[in-house]
């Protein structure tokens, strides 16, 4: 069994937002598709571990905030690599609160989907919830970011949370030359690509990169970078 035709599946990324209560949360997912249009229904897989699954069990509502191409890896870290127990997720975004009460990203964000829990399906790691969409905006008429464009031209990893998360293609993408990866959240900085969310250009080594450079997924210091050796 050859595995990696799993990658030739194509992924979008977006914001999975939902509350427990008066607390406000959301997560990155890969995984949101529609299942039907009449009405118009969408699934989302959400791992168990996830404060998101949590919430989306007891309010039985959830939102998906659909981010557009130019958005920077640092929302993808706020929301991806942090977990919503330590932090509140939204105390510094830009968003507004849906009619069911969910909130809704506006940071960089194209189009959003509000929808009402219908079933839900046990998958063993994850929960996949359908819910049935009972409001939608497009904010922004741009392209949405594919999980493709982020690994590919902006150098992101998924968190171990994610579906998709291979812990041995990431370490063997990994060893090339010249290339640091964050301890923390696996994202590998590249000489070559430079950082340009945060202005560093193609072409810097790591050691040119400022000392107060910070991981643009998920903002650890230059101390939690090590170098990718080759075999
Ligand atoms: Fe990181």
């Amino acid at each position: 069994m050859n595995t990696k035709a799993l990658h030739k599946i194509s992924y979008s990324l977006y914001v999975i937002s939902s509350k427990k209560g008066a607390r406000l949360n959301g997560q990155i997912a890969n995984t949101v598709l529609q299942t039907t249009s009449e009405p118009p229904t969408i699934a989302v897989s959400i791992n168990k571990k996830n404060l998101t699954h949590e919430s989306i069990r007891e309010s039985e509502v959830f939102s998906v905030s659909i981010p557009s191409k130019e958005t920077p890896l640092k929302l993808r870290g706020h929301f991806g690599f942090r977990c919503g127990r330590d932090i509140d997720k939204f105390k510094d975004i830009n968003y507004r609160v849906g009619t069911s009460g969910v909130p809704i990203v506006l940071e960089n964000v194209i189009g959003y989907l509000e929808a009402e829990l219908i079933d839900s399906l046990d998958v063993g790691t994850h929960t996949v919830f359908i819910g049935k969409v009972i409001s939608a905006e497009i904010i922004e008429d741009k392209e949405p970011i594919t999980y493709a464009y982020y690994r590919n031209i902006k150098g992101g990893k998924a968190p171990k949370t994610a579906p998709t998360y291979n812990e041995r293609d990431n370490k063997k993408e990994a060893r090339k030359m010249g290339k640091y990866v964050c301890i923390v959240c696996g994202y590998v900085y590249d000489p070559e690509k430079g950082d340009p969310d945060s202005g560093v250009q193609p072409g810097t080594t790591f050691d040119q990169l400022p000392e107060a450079w910070v991981c643009p997924v998920c903002g650890a210091d230059k101390g939690q970078f090590e170098l990718v050796k080759e075999d």
